[in-house]
């Protein structure tokens, strides 16, 4: 059996970002991962400034491999049915365009930790001065000793699982699907990030260049049909805007923990387990997920390090640490602060006062509509309450799974 100082699960970017402060800080660290490295991320790659700034601060300038084409986005444009559509910039300028595949490889190998990819966790013991992980490498048992393991596994979290197995029943569930085509002719501007606050399209409807195709992408709930909702999104693109697409080429869905941000069911662990990035909870209300993904994950690996520097329990100084990330994530949700503090990195209140006032009003009312569309989903009373609701209450107490 290996001895380590920490075992992390998960080589993605929270991963990455973890296992840097702790290998900075001279832990032993071994990451695993159930995939070949460098693995598939299903994702759009569209990175925020913060995320930027991150991985520039910590792993240094991208390498070429790291990115799609186009390399760089400039921001992102909602497309609204009233058929205004508003670009919005990215303060400080365009922002990498990743390619997850490479850049979360990339990340993980900067962070200077051990990789041991192909290896799945499959269970965990906290023994209170130790945790034994235990995983299968392609199909063999292996089993880890560590003083804390950190759950960097993603939406469906087995880590979780292995210690709330009732956790994921508890909060929203969402999927995702895109396909790619060939692109016969697309006015969409390929500098932009799309997006549809669009009832009749479905609660998530996206679109972006890539690599020479289209992708069209939509969310539904469970029970909806994939195939037709994406076919009535690329009818709509080529009736109102001019979208011209070949047959999608490929495909690909996952299903996403999307909502716990807001409704307050954030999952830090217990014991010497911590838990990071998207498995947290950390993902906004545009789905982007990769800025909290590194800075949850950097603060989780600093809160290790500072637990054991001044001897104190880890999952208080964890839950002390992260207050600011929760904070930023759930005022990502919060419509009086999107509507005049800019939590999203881009200028959505300017771009609002740029339109006309008969423009203005259309704009508001479509998002009223969009918002009451959440209503008809499993969870969306709660979202549509606690977002409502969300600038008169506090919210960033960690109340629930402590
Ligand atoms: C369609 C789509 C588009 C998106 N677009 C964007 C975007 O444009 N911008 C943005 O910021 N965010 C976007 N996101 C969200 C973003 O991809 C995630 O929030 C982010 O990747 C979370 O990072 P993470 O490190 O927490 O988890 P992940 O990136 O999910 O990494 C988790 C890792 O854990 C591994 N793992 C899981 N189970 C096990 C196991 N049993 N044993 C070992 N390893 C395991 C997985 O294989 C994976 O490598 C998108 C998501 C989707 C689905």
């Amino acid at each position: 059996m290996r001895t380590v100082d920490v075992v992390i699960v998960g080589a993605g970017l929270s991963a990455a970002a973890a296992a840097k402060r702790l290998v900075d800080a001279g832990l032993e660290t071994v990451v695993i991962e159930r995939f070949q490295l460098p693995r598939h991320k299903i994702c759009s790659g569209i990175l925020s400034p913060r995320g930027h700034r991150f991985l520039l601060e910590n792993f240094g300038s991208l390498p070429r491999e790291t990115l799609h084409d186009p390399v760089s986005c400039r921001g992102v444009t909602f497309h609204f049915p009233s058929m205004v559509s508003i670009p919005m910039d990215f303060f400080g300028g365009t922002t990498p365009h990743l390619h997850r595949k490479y850049a979360d490889h990339w990340a993980i190998k900067r962070s200077g930790a051990e990789i041991h990819d192909q290896t799945s966790f499959t269970g965990l013991q906290d023994n209170g001065d130790h945790v034994i992980v235990q995983a299968k490498k392609l199909g063999e048992p292996v089993e880890y000793r560590a003083r804390q393991v950190i759950g960097a596994d993603g939406p469906s979290s087995p880590v979780i699982r292995a210690i709330y197995p009732e956790y994921q029943q508890s909060i929203p569930w969402f999927f995702v699907g895109q396909k790619f085509h060939k692109i016969i002719e697309c006015p969409l501007d390929e500098q932009y990030f799309h997006f549809w606050f669009h009832p009749d399209l479905g609660h998530y409807t996206w679109s972006h260049a890539r690599d020479g195709r289209q992708i069209v992408g939509v969310g539904f709930k469970r029970g909806d049909n994939f195939a037709k909702k994406h076919e009535n999104v690329v009818n709509y693109f080529s009736e109102k805007h001019g979208v011209r697409l070949g047959e999608p080429l490929d495909d690909e869905g996952c299903g996403e923990n999307f909502g716990p941000s807001l409704i307050n069911r954030y999952v830090f662990g217990k014991g010497n387990v911590l838990i990071t990035g998207q498995a947290a909870g950390f993902l906004n209300m545009i789905g982007e997920g990769m800025s909290c993904a590194l800075h949850s994950g950097a603060i989780c690996g600093e809160a290790i390090v500072e637990a054991r520097l001044r001897n104190r329990p880890m999952q208080e100084m964890y839950r002390k640490m992260i207050v600011s990330e929760v904070r930023r994530t759930t005022d990502q949700w919060n419509p009086l602060k999107i509507a005049f503090d800019r939590p999203h990195e881009a200028d959505f209140p300017a771009a609002l006062m740029e339109l006309g006032w008969r423009d203005r009003a259309r704009v508001l009312r479509d998002m009223w509509n969009f918002v009451v569309l959440y209503k008809e989903f499993k969870w969306g009373r709660q979202i549509m309450n606690a977002a409502l609701q969300r600038p008169f209450i506090g919210g960033y107490s960690m109340r629930r799974w402590l």
